[in-house]
């Protein structure tokens, strides 16, 4: 199977030493998350999980899926910003998805009283895997051959709470030490400069500056407990190098509850007597985040003030599966994209993508699960990992729900076959071992602008997720996936 180190052959002793020595750059590079068993503090911290080395990305595929970034940056916020569009997108979803129902109501009553914030920000991150198709096998003797046809297939478009930028902007310097103890030889254009912490605080800075009151905070949204908060300080600490004269501030939903509000007189959002230019979103995603109605009532109060949202409500609706897979229907993409040549460009990226909605329509995605559910990913429209049914799984529950309306809550998505390689993962109390893995490419981008007026559009880097191959889920947190960088082949 493909691997970064081609014919380089190491001794156990040396793979122990490359280990050991590159674990300690990860340290002090500060590639580091809080454990499990004390999320809320920093006292006890411990390496995120990582690959050893680099993982074989072809060079022309992943400059491809940067160059079209800001042309999705611009699609989905045009989506997000077409009302009508997100109405015949959402109105089934809602009626029998309560999550969406009560975001889509939220953005019903800031319509009505009058949006007081017109510009949204939003931190993206597009995910693909290179999709190989079915059939073909990497060329066993060369081993690092490039199977004829990489596609680099969107897996889905983040839209909130993109992670990972701040963890993962240090590691292509650590994998540049790893291969070079290991004996491989690169040029550094291989394993590229990568920043997106600091790129995704540009964001932070100009939504900041679009908002016009150099009093006012940026306020980042946390979870609580939040175990990814190292990855958010990384960002914060961009924003400092940047322009100190920026202030930043953590809240969670309980703090906004009790300390936040929104002056009547301007619509401005305030916590502790600070006004809030931009609330950046690390949490509200998932239903769990909102531990009762007075998040949500939170969550209205925010929407409701002239605070720049990162992302706005619209944003979040439009990052659902439901709209991605709308997307994919033929004319979707044209309806915002103009030139035809992006248009292309963006939808050969698509992966097929079926409707499951009561009709006809929908009726044929069920009939194509029915017969080859391991082609298959059904997905509801939730966000954070640990939501969709894969394979075997699909039958029995489709059974379940195909006769009601339910159905029309979940989306159903051609399964992605994507290159294997080996590699090394390293996990926190966990032996190390030669792994057959697959890997997910993300690509940040940032966008910030009103209905009509494009303020700033930008790329900002680039993410490497990978696991053992045969898993279907990728969470991060939940120890299944590992931090990854790309080692750009020719
Ligand atoms: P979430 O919003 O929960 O992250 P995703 O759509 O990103 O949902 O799916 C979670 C994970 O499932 C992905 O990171 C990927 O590893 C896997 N996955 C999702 N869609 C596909 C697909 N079409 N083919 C193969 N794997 C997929
Ligand atoms: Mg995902």
């Amino acid at each position: 199977m493909a691997t970064v180190l081609d014919k380089i052959s190491l001794s156990e002793r040396k793979i122990q030493e490359i280990v050991k020595k590159t674990k300690e750059h990860v340290l002090l590079y500060g590639i580091i998350m809080r454990t499990a068993e004390s999320p809320g503090n920093s006292d006890k911290v411990q390496h995120a999980p990582f690959t050893l080395f680099p993982c074989l990305v072809p060079r022309g595929a992943l400059a491809k899926v940067k160059s079209i970034q800001v042309h999705f940056n611009r699609l989905m916020h045009m989506a997000a910003h077409d009302t009508e569009f997100l109405q015949e997108c959402l109105s089934n979803v809602v009626k029998v998805d309560d999550f969406n129902k009560r975001l889509w109501d939220i953005l019903l009553v800031v319509a009505e009283e009058g949006v007081a914030q017109p510009v949204s920000l939003g931190l993206f991150r597009n995910d693909y895997m290179m999709d190989v198709k079915q059939g073909t096998s990497v060329d066993q003797t060369t081993q690092a051959s490039i199977p004829e046809n990489i596609q680099m297939k969107q897996i889905e478009f983040n839209m909130i709470a993109s992670s990972f930028g701040g963890l993962v902007s240090p590691l292509y310097n650590v994998h540049r030490y790893s291969l070079t103890i290991a004996g491989k030889k690169f040029d550094d254009s291989q394993v590229p400069e990568n920043n997106p912490a600091k790129e995704l605080a540009k964001g932070l800075v100009e939504g900041w500056k679009a908002y016009g009151n150099k009093r006012a905070c940026v306020l980042f949204l946390v979870s609580d407990p939040e175990r990814n908060t190292l990855d958010q300080r990384r960002i914060d600490a961009e924003i400092f190098s940047c322009d100190r004269t920026v202030s930043v501030k953590y809240a969670t939903f309980r703090d906004m509850n009790d300390r936040g509000s929104k002056r009547i007189s301007d619509k401005a959002l305030v916590i502790d007597g600070c006004e809030v230019a931009v609330v950046y979103f690390r949490t509200g995603y998932s239903p769990e985040d909102y531990s009762s109605d007075k998040d949500w009532d939170t969550r209205l109060m925010i929407e409701r003030s002239k605070a720049i949202k990162c992302p706005s409500i619209q944003y979040q609706l439009a990052g659902t599966k439901k709209v991605q897979q709308e997307l994919c229907r033929p004319g979707a993409v044209e309806r915002f994209i103009k030139d035809a040549d992006i248009a292309l460009a963006i939808r050969e990226t698509f992966a097929y993508q079926y409707s499951l909605d009561m009709g006809e329509d929908g009726d044929r995605g069920i009939e194509k699960a029915f017969a080859n559910p391991q082609n298959y990913v059904l997905k509801p429209n939730r966000e954070g990992g640990g939501n969709n049914i894969y394979g075997e799984d699909i039958k029995p529950f489709l059974t379940k729900i195909m006769n009601s309306t339910e159905r029309s809550g979940y989306i159903l998505m051609e399964k992605i076959h994507p290159w294997p390689q080996t590699n090394y993962l390293l996990k926190v109390g966990l032996d190390i071992s030669l792994q057959n893995v697959i890997s997910e490419i993300g690509i940040y981008g940032v966008y910030l602008g009103s209905d009509d007026t494009e303020i700033y559009n930008s790329l900002a880097g680039h993410l490497v997720r990978s696991k053992t191959l045969g898993t279907d889920e990728g969470g991060l947190m939940v120890g299944l996936s590992c931090l990854d960088t790309p080692f750009l082949i020719d």
